[in-house]
């Protein structure tokens, strides 16, 4: 599909919601089943989407009954037909390793910051392996071209990888509802890699806020070794777009209640009779340990020990629902907050006062936009929150500014709500004065303070948000359908092995570092095996074959290394200088290229190498590299990037340029590149049978850009290439050159007739 076809349909592309929950549950009343719509904020932002696009939404039923029921399958039958939501079940042993397991043990503590709460089970992650791959399936079954497939939150985190593997072209965005961990908290959960590769098989990612979006570039970089941009990660000729876009709510629900809900309208009338006598602090929560309750409980308690003048004029509404209640740090909160509030309501509560009222149920809609519309402070005090709806909410209820919003700094939300009195909730001394303060404010400050937030949350409300998801989910895809998709494969050895065999004549070209051996910290260390060396000489030695080792490194240590091997070639400081093993002489392309630049460059590697220790300068003939393989791996490459960037701007005008590496900067002449060194090898053989070319580094994809169509072209890694194959490691590499050398069954008698041909075809084209 072309651009101009991919815009016409930009609008009417189908989406496919995916999340944990269907927005209807199935509810068992004795021996019959039936449907309840749970309301939720996710809900209202998907429906218009839905229905613009004729889309369905995919969703775990939520109950893992195995029987088969006929009352539960006609519900499930009727969710289809009516709504168009398709019910996932999951048996009971990987329901309760994917949810309760990984996604609420997991995490959910981690991805909150709490790591010790952590709990990780081997048993657990298969569960969430194979829940991921259940949706995927599901997926699967009613996905179609130019579909929007949107992923929402960590329960599945693995699924955009899943779906992309099994299809490359469709369009996928995930998005994170909770926080993205720092990464040093984040690399404490096993299976930290495949988290962080799972979520890069989007091509779009949204998170609340730029903190957690850096977050995950951080995690990238430290643990895959990807570097990326402020908007996107560029994996081979795949990009991943990243985006904060925190989440709205739909204000007019609440103000509708408002003002046209009879029942809102009376409970609003109620509790300004019953607490009329005193001032509102609003709390309204999940029981969540992420949600501070306790905390804020204990400075309130401070701030009736401090104001003693405030009693009997206050009180403090805590609505908290229940909540994953089997988890027993669950259950423990629960008990920890029934004790506080026993406790502070006992030490001073009077015959006609009491400091708290505690509602521990899940309150309508209809209820909170009274709560929200009465209550003089809201306390939004969680202690990580991943935005938290409740503080739009309380905003939205708002139109005449009279009310304050206390919002922890650590709710995703204080990124977008700087007008609010924002606390540390561990603070408990700031806390209780930040009360104070907020009973306490002026009437135009607060005024001032709500009105600018009254604005906001109507403005940047939940349909706004799914709109600009939906719309940059489409450019993402539009920018990359632009380029054709080309995932490496894992390569069948059998196949290269017996295309090599049956050819005729074979041209092999191999990068040395991170291809045949593994890296090391310092470069010179980096010897070949002796296997290597003898696999090398055995493949040297078929005539039939044209063997090059084409690398970035020096003449001096690859003449120390592979010279005694004869018959290969070696391209040295990627192609600057080749070793021709006719003439045995090293070529050099451009006889007269000239060394000034490196005269103006090396002060500024010097200087990079003082601000970054583990770092060093090496000189090559033609070229200079900065290593940082031994500095940090953060610093080092934010390094890098601030380096590359400035040699391009200083070296514009000069045919040198500076090249990120692996680990490393190189600053080298444009005609020194590995694809030319290709058109030198033709010379030899312009028409060889069979090609192979291997390499792991991005000097690489210049050859890889250079061969034919037909070329057996190799990535040793798992970062995307232009290669078609990929192999794990270089060990792999390695096994592959010794199956080459294996005895052939399959060859034929006439074969050997070439020896003769190819060894005057040689001589002839030098
Ligand atoms: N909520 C509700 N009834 C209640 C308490 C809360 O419907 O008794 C809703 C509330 O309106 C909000 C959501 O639950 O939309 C809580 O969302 P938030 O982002 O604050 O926290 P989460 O529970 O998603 O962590």
């Amino acid at each position: 599909m072309n651009l101009k076809t991919n815009l016409k349909s930009m609008n009417r592309q189908r989406v496919i919601v995916v999340s944990n929950r269907l927005p209807v549950s199935l509810k068992r009343g004795g021996t019959l089943w039936h449907s309840r719509a749970t309301a939720g904020g996710l809900a209202t932002a998907m429906h218009p989407i839905l229905r613009g696009s004729d889309g369905i939404w995919i969703g775990w039923s939520g109950d893992t009954s195995t029987a088969t029921d006929e009352s539960r399958e006609a519900i499930l039958e009727e969710w289809k037909t009516k709504h168009r939501y398709f019910a996932v079940d999951l048996d009971p042993e990987t329901a309760q390793g994917f949810y309760e397991g990984i996604a609420n043990q997991a995490l959910w503590p981690l991805f909150h910051h709490f790591p010790s709460l952590l709990r990780f089970e081997p048993e657990h992650w298969l569960a969430y392996v194979r829940a991921n791959e259940i949706f995927r399936d599901e997926i699967l079954k009613h996905v179609q071209e130019d579909d929007l497939v949107w992923i929402h939150d960590y329960h599945f985190l693995l699924l955009p990888q899943m779906l992309r593997k099994a299809r490359p072209d469709i369009s996928i965005g995930f998005f994170l509802h909770v926080p993205f961990p720092s990464s040093s908290v984040f690399r404490i959960i096993p299976k930290r890699e495949e988290l962080l590769q799972g979520m890069l098989g989007a091509d779009y990612l949204g998170f609340h806020t730029y903190r957690y979006l850096q977050h995950f570039r951080t995690s990238i970089l430290r643990l895959l070794g990807l570097t990326s941009q402020m908007d996107h990660v560029e994996l081979g000729k795949r990009i991943v777009r990243l985006d904060a876009l925190p989440i709205g709510i739909a204000p007019h629900q609440f103000t509708d209640l408002l003002t046209k809900g009879a029942g809102t309208r009376n409970q609003l009338a109620e509790i300004r009779q019953r607490f009329g006598y005193c001032k509102i602090l609003l709390g309204v929560d999940r029981l969540d340990y992420t949600k501070g309750i306790p905390e804020r409980l204990r400075a309130y308690r401070k701030f009736l020990q401090d104001y003693p003048e405030w009693h009997g004029k206050v009180v403090l509404i805590q609505v908290a629902v229940p909540s994953r209640e089997r988890v027993p740090r669950y259950s423990r909160l629960r008990r920890e907050v029934d004790e506080l509030i026993g406790e502070i309501n006992g030490d001073w509560s009077t015959p006609n006062w009491s400091p708290i009222t505690y509602l521990r149920r899940n309150l309508p809609q209809a209820e909170l936009a009274a709560l929200y519309a009465s209550a003089d402070v809201a306390l939004v005090t969680p202690l990580r929150d991943g935005l938290n709806l409740v503080a739009k909410e309380y905003v939205a209820c708002k139109s005449s500014g009279d009310g304050v919003l206390v919002l922890s700094e650590f709710a995703g939300a204080a990124a977008e709500m700087g007008e609010a009195l924002l606390v540390n909730p561990y603070d408990e001394e700031s806390l209780s004065s930040t009360i104070l303060r907020a009973l306490t404010l002026n009437e135009t400050e607060k005024r001032q303070r709500m009105m600018a937030l009254y604005k906001r949350v109507h403005k940047n409300n939940v349909f706004a948000w799914g709109d600009r998801f939906i719309k940059n989910l489409t450019t993402a895809v539009l920018t990359r359908s632009e380029q054709p998709h080309n995932e490496p494969l894992l390569l069948e050895k059998a196949q290269l092995v017996s295309a090599f065999n049956k050819a005729q004549s074979r041209l092999i070209m191999l990068d040395y570092d991170g291809t045949l051996a593994p890296f090391a910290p310092l470069p010179q260390t980096a010897v070949p095996s002796q296997n290597l060396i003898n696999l090398l000489e055995r493949l040297v030695e078929d005539e039939h074959s044209t063997v090059a080792l084409i690398s970035g490194r020096s003449r001096a240590d690859l003449e120390r290394w592979f010279a005694g091997i004869p018959n290969l070639w070696i391209a040295a400081e990627h192609g600057a200088i080749l070793w021709s093993p006719i003439s045995r002489t090293w070529e050099q392309p451009h006889r007269d290229a000239s060394h000034e630049w490196k005269k103006c460059v090396f002060p500024i590697l010097e200087h990079f190498v003082d601000r970054t220790p583990g770092s060093f300068i090496e000189e090559k003939e033609f070229s200079l590299v900065w290593h940082y393989r031994m500095a940090d791996p953060e610093f080092g490459d934010w390094l890098a990037n601030d380096l590359v960037a400035n040699l391009d701007h200083m070296l514009a005008e000069s045919p040198v340029k500076a090249v990120k590496g692996q680990k490393t900067v190189e600053v080298k002449s444009l005609w020194a590149n590995k694809g030319q060194v290709y058109s030198r090898l033709m010379l030899v053989d312009a028409a060889p049978e069979f090609i192979m070319a291997a390499g792991d580094d991005v000097t690489d994809e210049d050859l890889f850009a250079r061969l034919p169509e037909s070329a057996w072209t190799i990535h040793v890694g798992r970062n995307e290439s232009r290669a078609k194959y990929y192999l794990s490691n270089n060990d792999e590499m390695v096994a592959l050159l010794a199956q080459l050398l294996e005895p052939d069954d399959t060859t034929t008698v006439e074969n050997s007739n070439l020896l003769t041909s190819s060894e005057h075809a040689l001589a002839a084209k030098i």
